[in-house]
């Protein structure tokens, strides 16, 4: 797989970038506390999918979470960007799911291993339709996932602990952010297991972006 458009913008994928514990009522659901500074990993391209994905469980892990996040399309190359210019490097944003093997993660988070591992299986990232970014209020857009209908996640952007313009300027201090980077910017609390069969629907703000997969073996 080559650097695959992202929905609804004219863009190849290059880096996905992910930020952790990004609401304070996740962070304590899963037994951590508010960071003080952005949690940051990286997902590989293999995780990329997209509306109407089939998500296999991998066959290393007995608990797949779901993570509803507001990702961000960067269409403007940078380094070191102010907050206060950081909108200005925004293509667009959209809603992806962050799948997670959560028993893979708290074993790595005992050894003090990375990530990698339990955020980078195949399709752990599906992304929905992006809407290009014309200046609208990021701060300020609910969050929704469902798993077979039922409400699981029910968010809300003001809740992050860091912003979306305080989170470029933070990943621009350590990258050169390129055209293409994604930065999914964290879960709202409701974080729960998935199984083979079930049917999982993400949106912000309802209708705004959707994405929709169903969970295979
Ligand atoms: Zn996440």
């Amino acid at each position: 797989m080559l650097y695959p458009t992202i929905p609804g913008l004219d863009l190849s994928v290059h880096t996905i970038f992910c930020i952790g514990r990004n609401y304070e009522k996740h962070a304590r659901e899963l037994g951590n506390i508010a960071p003080s500074s952005p949690i940051v990993f990286i997902k590989p391209l293999n995780t990329l999918c997209f509306n109407g994905a089939q998500v296999p469980v991998p066959d290393l892990s007995d608990n797949v979470h779901h993570e509803a996040e507001l990702v961000i399309a960067i269409g403007k190359d940078g380094k070191n960007i102010p907050v206060h210019k950081a909108t200005d490097h925004i293509a667009g944003f959209g809603i992806g799911i962050d799948f997670t093997a959560r028993d893979l993660q708290d074993t790595a988070k005992q050894k003090g291993h990375p990530w990698a591992l339990c955020k980078g299986f195949d399709r752990f990232a599906p992304l929905g339709k992006f809407i290009p970014y014309r200046n609208q209020d990021l701060t300020d857009i609910d969050i929704l996932l469902k798993v077979n209908n039922q409400v699981r996640q029910q968010g809300n952007t003001k809740d992050m602990i860091f912003s979306v313009p305080e989170l470029i300027a933070y990943l621009s201090k350590q990258f050169t952010l390129s055209c293409g980077d994604l930065i999914f910017t964290g879960t709202p609390e409701g974080v729960s297991a998935v199984q083979a069969g079930d049917r999982v629907k993400a949106s912000l703000d309802e209708y705004l972006s959707t994405v929709t997969v169903s969970i295979v073996k």
